[in-house]
């Protein structure tokens, strides 16, 4: 009998990060975690920030992703993510510097935004999500080296 597969497809703004055959895929979405195993129905979530696994060749592939959506078919996945990074290949003082760098102008933003002189709605939500990537990036980062 042919093994079954689920063509994996992770794809960020900054780059496709896996484009392989897998035998399970897992994610949190708003409605609960969720594994995906071939031959699974056809369906549509967003994925939380935090943890998104795959199988392959007996292995768990453990990634942080910052929240995107997940489109399963029986054969295929397909993610579409804000970012997404292997837990191994994580630079944590990188992704605190990223944090200190995006709640500063957060900071700032927000005290124009007093002002109301300007909008700064966006730099606003710019720097929210940037804190949002460091977060995830951090947490899941240090937890598994036990810091
Ligand atoms: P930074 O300000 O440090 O670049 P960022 O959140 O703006 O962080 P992104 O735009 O999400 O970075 O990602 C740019 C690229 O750098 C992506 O390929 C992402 O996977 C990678 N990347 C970002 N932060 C880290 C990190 N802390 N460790 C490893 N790779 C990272």
């Amino acid at each position: 009998m042919r093994e079954r597969k689920i063509q994996l497809c992770i794809v960020t703004p900054a780059k496709p990060v896996v484009d392989w055959p897998v035998e399970a895929v897992g994610a949190l979405g708003s409605e609960g975690a969720f594994t995906a195993l071939p031959g699974h129905i056809t369906f549509l979530t967003d994925i939380q920030p935090g943890l998104l696994w795959y199988k392959t060749e007996g292995q768990n592939k453990d990634l942080a992703v910052s929240g995107g959506f997940i489109e399963i078919l029986p054969d295929k996945a397909i993610v579409l993510a804000d970012s997404a990074e292997y837990l191994d290949d994580i630079d944590v003082e990188r992704a605190e510097r990223a944090m200190k760098r995006a709640s500063e102008r957060l900071a700032a933003a927000k005290a124009e935004a007093a002002d109301a002189e300007h909008d700064v709605r966006t730099d606003i939500s710019r720097a929210t999500a940037s804190m949002n990537r460091a977060a995830t990036r951090i947490k899941l980062a240090t937890r598994r080296i036990g810091r």
